[in-house]
């Protein structure tokens, strides 16, 4: 069987290429998309997210507020800066870097964003709608995995999909979102008996744990849909997904590759939800 390798880069630049449209007539409308992007403390790799969501704004037309508050930063102030943001109406989105530092809580500064501006999906309303069904803000890699199925003409109705990992912010949310398109879902974790006996009962199977060549061919059925979140750095620094790539050649019949496959589709998905959160503004506005 021939693998399709899925180019997350060039999905990424169609999509954008919608969403610059979406941004210009905002702007010409009622003012330009803003997305407000914090990062507390010095964590290299956070500064690099960081400063690809900016270019990434930047791209597309929409105005990006950097702010950066030392290490040190108490979690009243942090909480304050979010709920000046989320008074400001030139503020669309507002994103929260992770990791914090140990003496903040993740969970108050989640709850402390306006659902409304909730650019990650984070907020407990916004979790709770994706559970029941509803229309609120979906988290970010989640979404750009249903993305890809969607411009694979993958559809997961009557599938089975397997989510390897359960973390609030990839497995759990894409669990859903698949139970949703009509799948029907195992997920798996650390304390799973036998990983390759589920996996290789999978159409879909999306790894997202974070665990090199946790994956391999053997443990893939052939013609399934491999979707590989992973991300680890290796020791000569480059980077490498959950999947044994090359023991799914052959295997399975697409494939996203790390790096290029999902990574870029987060980084779309976070200009998606705060373009839709400017629109909904703008409608809000319109009904008054
Ligand atoms: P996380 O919070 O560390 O969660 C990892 C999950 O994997 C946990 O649910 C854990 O199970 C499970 N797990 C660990 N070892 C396992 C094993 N041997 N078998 C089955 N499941 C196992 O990580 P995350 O934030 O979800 O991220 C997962 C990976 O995706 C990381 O590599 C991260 O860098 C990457 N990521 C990529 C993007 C992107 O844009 N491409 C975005 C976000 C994350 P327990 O719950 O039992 O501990």
């Amino acid at each position: 069987m021939e693998t399709r390798i899925i180019d997350g880069v060039a999905l990424s630049r169609r999509i954008r290429a919608t969403l610059r449209d979406r941004a210009a007539r905002l702007t010409a409308r009622t003012g330009q998309p803003g997305l407000a992007v914090i990062i507390v403390g010095d964590n290299l790799a956070s500064k690099a997210y960081v400063r690809h969501k900016v270019m990434a704004c930047a791209d597309i037309g929409v105005r990006s507020v950097h702010l950066e508050l030392p290490d040190a930063a108490t979690e009243a102030e942090l909480l304050g800066r979010i709920a000046a943001l989320n008074a400001d109406p030139a503020v669309h989105g507002i994103l929260v870097q992770l990791p914090l530092p140990r003496h903040i809580s993740a969970g108050a500064v989640q709850r402390a964003i306006s659902p409304d501006k909730d650019a990650d999906g984070f907020h407990p309303l916004n979790v709770g709608l994706l559970v029941t069904g509803g229309a609120g803000f979906v988290p970010c890699t989640p979404a750009g995995v249903m993305a890809i199925l969607d411009a694979e003409g993958v559809n997961p109705w009557g599938a089975h999909a397997v989510v390897v990992g359960q973390s609030n912010i990839v497995g759990k949310p894409l669990a859903h979102l698949l139970l949703q398109r009509g799948a029907t879902v195992t997920i798996c974790n650390s304390k799973t008996r036998e990983l390759g006996s589920h996996t290789a009962r999978a159409d879909i199977l999306v790894a997202a744990v974070g665990r090199p060549k946790l994956i391999t061919g053997a443990m893939v059925k052939p013609g399934a849909v491999v979707i590989d979140v992973g991300i680890s750095r290796q020791t000569d620094s480059r980077l490498t997904g959950d999947c044994d790539f090359a023991s799914l050649l052959g295997v399975a019949s697409r494939l996203t590759p790390v790096p290029g496959g999902v990574g870029p589709m987060t980084i779309t998905m976070l200009l998606a939800n705060t373009i839709r959160a400017a629109e909904r503004a703008t409608e809000s506005k319109d009904l008054r």
